[in-house]
Formats: structure tokens, sequence, C-alpha cells
């Protein structure tokens, strides 16, 4: 085998807590996270010099060792050294810096093709190890579906998949970063925190309607009051129909849970024929085959 392509989903996160700052400065979270049917595409093809050189066809993604991919290159090849050099091929489709785990996706599947590419017959298991090195969503990644995330995101319990819907995803014009939501997330008595429990039990239940309306994002708490357009996205989501909506991660994107096909793409041309200058992406729940 000289070459191998792999696909890069994207994750929501239905629920998302923070428990506590950590003294090494990280979080623990309690997160419910689902992968969705939007990937990018990573091609890896052997050659045989000995650099590692990769492309992608977003000009402003850097494609030296700031990338994710070509740092999961060098994770692998820390511990299963690889003589030949690659040509890796990044066709992006997932929003940049959105709040979908883009990187991490990315990460995920060229740990996973390197492993098929090079036959080094690594376990899930032990490309979750390796993956934890590149950054707290990469596990997730991997194991994709639907899962409950502890620890630092490191832990994971997997879970039925959310039931059938329509998701829209709406990715304002707007910068955000993690670490910077995280740094001014205020832990106090007032904050209120999702019920994860209850939303487990609603997944584990196959109930939509018992879980949309516990889906609770903390970070809201710090990314809305900085880019109040996420709070104005998500009111006309829910008066386009949308059942809930919600922000991923630590954002801008903001999603929609929609049980009628109709109404989610009336929402879809609503905010796609817009000059918002928004990225706009209807999809649905994405499990792998087992
Ligand atoms: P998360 O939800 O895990 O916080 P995100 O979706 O908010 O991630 P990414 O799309 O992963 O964010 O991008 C975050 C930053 O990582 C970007 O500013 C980008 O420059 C850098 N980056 C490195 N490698 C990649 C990659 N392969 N794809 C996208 N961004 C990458």
């Amino acid at each position: 085998m000289n070459s191998i392509t792999e696909k890069a989903y994207a994750k929501i996160n239905l629920g998302l807590d923070v428990i506590r700052k950590r003294p090494d400065g990280y979080h623990d979270v309690s997160m419910i996270m689902q992968t969705v049917n939007l990937h990018d595409t990573i091609s890896i093809k052997k050659t045989k010099f000995q650099s590692v050189t990769v492309r992608s066809n977003l000009y402003y993604l850097p494609t030296d060792r700031r990338n994710l991919v070509y740092k999961a290159v060098e994770v692998f090849r820390e511990h299963y050294p690889i003589r030949s050099g690659l040509n890796i091929t990044l066709n992006k489709r997932i929003p940049v810096a959105a709040g979908l785990a883009g990187g991490s996706a990315d990460a995920a599947a060229t740990l996973k093709g390197l492993n098929r590419l090079f036959q080094t017959g690594l376990s899930l298991e032990e490309l979750m190890q390796l993956g934890i090195k590149l950054g707290a969503d990469v596990p997730f990644c991997l194991m994709m579906g639907c899962a409950h995330s502890e620890g630092i995101g490191e832990i994971l319990h997997p879970l039925p998949p959310i039931p059938g819907c329509k998701i829209l995803l709406v990715k304002p014009d707007v910068s955000v970063s993690t670490k910077h939501v995280y740094e001014n997330l205020r832990l106090n008595e007032e904050i209120s925190h999702p019920d994860i429990s209850s939303m487990i039990k609603a997944l584990k239940e196959n109930n939509l309607y018992a879980l949309i309306p516990l889906m609770e994002n903390i970070l809201e708490t710090v990314t809305i009051k900085e880019h109040p357009i996420i709070e104005e996205i998500k009111g006309l989501m829910k008066s386009k129909g949308a059942l809930t909506a919600l922000m991923s991660g630590s954002g801008p994107t903001v999603y929609g849970i929609f049980d009628n096909k109709l109404k989610a793409k009336q929402a879809y041309d609503l905010f796609k024929s817009s000059d918002w200058g928004y990225q706009v992406i209807l999809t649905e729940p994405y499990s792998p085959a087992k």
C-alpha cells in the first residue's frame, strides 16, 4: 500500500459542563459529544524522501508543525519509526476555530491513516493514548459516535447517539480562542450547570424530546457576553423551528436541532441566502460502522 485516504469528522457538544479548574491549569469537564456527518479529507502518500509535507486547500492554515496533522505524524513517529517520507493533502470542509474540533479530527484521522498505511496494528485504545498527547478532544475524534467525556476529555463512556434529527450549523464570522474562553469562565455559585446525568438517561432511553430541554453549554456564559451575535443566531434558529439551538464547544458555531426536515432546509436557506458572511452547513448525527 502506497497511499491512503481518511475522513476526519467534526463534533458538536450536546452538553458541556466545567467542573473545576485543576492546579495544572487544565479544566475538568463533563461533556456529551456527538459526531456529525461533516468531514475533512486527509490523503497520505508515501514518498522515497525523508521529509513530511502537508498541503491544504486553505491558504491561511499553517502547514508546518503548527498544523495538528503534522504534529500527529511527529507523535506517531516517536513511537513507531517510519522510514519513508510523506506527502499529506488536507482538504478542509470543517470550519476552522469554530468549536467543532476540526484540528483534533484531522489529528485523529492522521493517526488512524498512518496505522493503516504502515500496518502498525495499533488498537483503538493505543491510538487514543497517542491522541491525548495532541489534544483533549483527539481521543473522542478517534472513537466517534456519541460519548460522555470526563477528566480533561480523555475519559470516554460511549452512549447511544442523539435520535434521528437534522443539525444546522451556523458559524458567524467572529474569532474565539478556546484558551481565552476557559480562562474567563467564572465558576461561582450563580452559574447554572447542565444536568449531564439526566441527559445521559434521555440518550439511553432514545428520547429526543426529553433531551432537548436539558441541553446547555456552560461556556456560553463567556462567549455570548463577548459576541452577542451568537444569541441572535440561536433566537433566529428557534424562531425557524429548531427544537433547541446551542453553541458548540467554546464557539462561535451555533447548531440547531430539527425534527422536521423541511423546516431545517428552510432555516438553512435563510442563513445561506443572507449576506451576513456566515458558514452554513446542514447535516445530521454520524455513527461509525461497528
Ligand atoms: P476545539 O473545538 O477542539 O476547540 P476548534 O474547532 O475550535 O477546536 P480548530 O478548527 O481545531 O478549532 O482550530 C483551532 C486552531 O488550530 C486554528 O487557529 C488553527 O490555526 C490551528 N490548527 C492547527 N491544525 C489545524 C487543522 N488541521 N485544522 C484546523 N485548524 C488547525
